[in-house]
C-alpha cells in the first residue's frame, strides 16, 4: 500500500480526541469540552436537524443538506476493538480494489486505517494515483468527496461513509445566493464578462477549495478559479492580472488575510452578506473594492482568539504560535506564523530543537502531531476540546459499514457530481493547477 502524506507513527501517547472526550464526560479528566453530546455515537444525530455537537453546532444547516440513513445496529453496538478488526479484515479482502483517504482533521480511530492522510487537495490527488481502484472511501466531508469525484475516473465510486458529514463553511455559499450576488454585482459594475481597454473584466470569482462542486462550477463558467489555503496568494495574483476585483468565497478570513498580506487595504474589502440588500455594502463601496468577501467562516477556526495567544505566551515563554489562515485577521496578526495544515505539519516536523508550539487549528490534527513529536510540547490554542462537528460524523462504525458493503458487492453513499456541474468545475481546478507563483 502507498505511504501516507502524514507518516502514521505509533506512539505511547494517546492522540484520540474521542478518548479525551469520554474521559471528560466520565470525570476521569479535568479538561473541558464544548459539548458532552460528543461522547455519544454520531448516529444519535443523523436524523436530527443541525450539524450535531462540536464547533459547528450553532451554525444553520441548509434545508437540503444530505441526511444519513440509519446505520445498522451491528455497527452502532460494536466495540472499538470489534470495529477495528472488521475494518482491517474488510480492507484486506478488498486489497487494491479500494483506497481509504483520511483528512488531517479526522478522528484517530479512522485515520489509522487510511492509506493516505492529508488535506482535501492532497487527498484528491492521492485518489488520482489509483485509477484502477473501484472505490475511493473519503473519510472527510462532502465537498472533499465531490472534488475527488471530479478528479477520479468516471467508473470509480467515491464514497462518503456518513452523508451527514457536510461542511458548515462550504454550506454558507449556496449556489442560488451566489447567482443572485452575481446579478446584483452586474447591476452595479456593468456587464461582468466584458473586458475594458486594459483587458480586465470587472470581477473575477475565486472560490476556496472548501466549497460545493456547484460553486466550483459557477466559478469555472465565469472565468474564475479555485484556491487552497496554500496557494491563495498565487491565485489572487492570477485573478488581479485578469480583473479589477475579486469576489472571494466562502471564507471571509482566508480572503481577508491573503489580500491584506498582498497590501490590499481593509477599506477596499467590503463584505457580501447574502441576507442583506447589495450584500450589506453600498454601490460606491463595491465600485471602489478590490476584494469582495463572502460572509462565510469556519466555526473551528473562528474559536481562536488573541486572548488565547496572550495566555499561551504568558504560560509558555518562547512558545511558537502557528495558526491557520481561516482564523480571524486579529488572530493571524497576533500569531508568529500562519499557514495551511500542511505548513503547520512541516513546521513542526522540521523544527530541529525541542520547541513549544501553540497551534490554532482542528484538535484532531494537533493531538496527532503532539503524539508523533514527543520531543516537542504541542498544544491546541483553544483549551476547550471542540472538534469539527462534521468530520466527527465519520465514526469507525460507518467506515466498517461501507467497507463490508463493498465486500458484499454493494456501493453505499456514492457521491456523484453531475456532468453539467463537473465540466466547468474541472476548468476552475485546472486554472488553479496552471497558476504559477511569480
Ligand atoms: S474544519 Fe471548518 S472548513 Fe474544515 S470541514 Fe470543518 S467546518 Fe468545514
Amino acid at each position: 500500500m502507498p505511504t501516507s502524506t502524514l507518516p502514521l507513527i505509533h506512539t505511547s501517547v494517546d492522540a484520540s480526541v474521542d478518548h479525551a472526550i469520554q474521559a471528560i464526560v466520565t470525570g476521569a479528566s479535568t479538561e473541558s469540552t464544548c459539548s458532552t453530546d460528543l461522547a455519544a455515537g454520531p448516529w444519535d444525530f443523523d436524523t436530527r436537524p443541525g450539524y450535531g455537537p462540536g464547533s459547528s453546532m450553532g451554525d444553520v444547516i441548509p434545508t437540503g443538506a444530505p441526511r444519513q440513513g440509519e446505520l445498522p445496529a451491528a455497527y452502532r453496538e460494536a466495540s472499538e476493538e470489534d470495529l477495528e478488526a472488521r475494518i482491517v479484515a474488510a480492507k484486506q479482502t478488498l486489497g487494491d480494489r479500494a483506497v481509504v483517504l483520511g483528512h488531517f482533521y479526522q478522528r484517530e480511530e479512522v485515520v489509522r486505517h487510511a492509506d493516505y492522510v492529508g488535506d482535501s487537495f492532497q487527498l484528491a490527488n492521492a485518489a488520482l494515483e489509483h485509477p484502477h481502484a473501484e472505490a475511493i472511501i473519503f473519510c472527510g466531508v462532502h465537498f472533499m468527496a465531490e472534488t475527488a469525484d471530479l478528479l477520479s475516473q468516471p467508473e470509480q465510486s467515491v464514497i462518503l461513509p456518513n452523508l451527514a458529514a457536510g461542511c458548515s463553511m462550504a454550506d454558507m455559499a449556496d449556489i442560488d445566493q451566489v447567482e443572485d450576488c452575481w446579478e446584483r454585482l452586474a447591476d452595479v459594475l456593468g456587464p461582468l464578462d466584458q473586458p475594458d481597454a486594459d483587458g480586465l473584466v470587472p470581477v473575477i470569482p475565486v472560490t476556496y477549495m472548501n466549497s460545493s462542486a456547484a460553486i466550483k462550477g459557477f466559478v469555472g463558467r465565469h472565468g474564475g478559479i479555485v484556491c487552497t489555503s496554500s496557494n491563495a496568494l498565487t491565485v489572487l495574483e492570477w485573478a488581479f492580472a485578469r480583473g479589477h476585483r475579486v469576489l472571494f468565497f466562502p471564507d471571509q478570513h482566508l480572503g481577508r488575510n491573503t489580500a491584506k498580506a498582498m497590501g490590499v487595504p481593509l477599506s477596499q474589502m467590503p463584505m457580501w452578506n447574502p441576507r442583506r440588500p447589495l450584500g450589506g455594502s453600498s454601490a460606491d463601496e463595491l465600485q471602489d473594492s478590490r476584494v469582495i468577501l463572502w460572509h462565510g467562516f469556519c466555526s473551528v477556526h473562528r474559536r481562536f482568539t488573541v486572548d488565547q495567544i496572550e495566555q499561551a505566551r504568558s504560560e509558555h515563554p518562547g512558545v511558537r504560535v502557528i495558526v491557520h489562515p481561516e482564523c480571524p485577521m486579529e488572530v493571524v496578526d497576533a500569531a508568529d506564523e500562519s499557514g495551511s495544515t500542511e505548513y503547520i505539519r512541516r513546521a513542526i516536523a522540521e523544527a530541529t530543537e525541542p520547541t513549544t508550539f501553540a497551534i490554532g487549528t482542528e484538535i484532531n490534527l494537533v493531538r496527532r502531531l503532539a503524539a508523533q513529536h514527543p520531543q516537542h510540547k504541542i498544544f491546541c490554542l483553544d483549551p476547550v476540546v471542540c472538534p469539527c462537528s462534521t468530520m466527527y460524523r465519520i465514526h469507525p462504525g460507518y467506515l466498517a459499514w461501507v467497507l463490508e458493503e463493498l465486500v458484499a458487492g454493494k456501493v453505499q453513499n456514492r457521491i456523484q457530481v453531475s456532468d453539467d456541474v463537473a465540466k466547468p468545475a474541472r476548468v476552475a481546478l485546472e486554472r488553479m493547477l496552471a497558476a504559477k507563483p511569480r
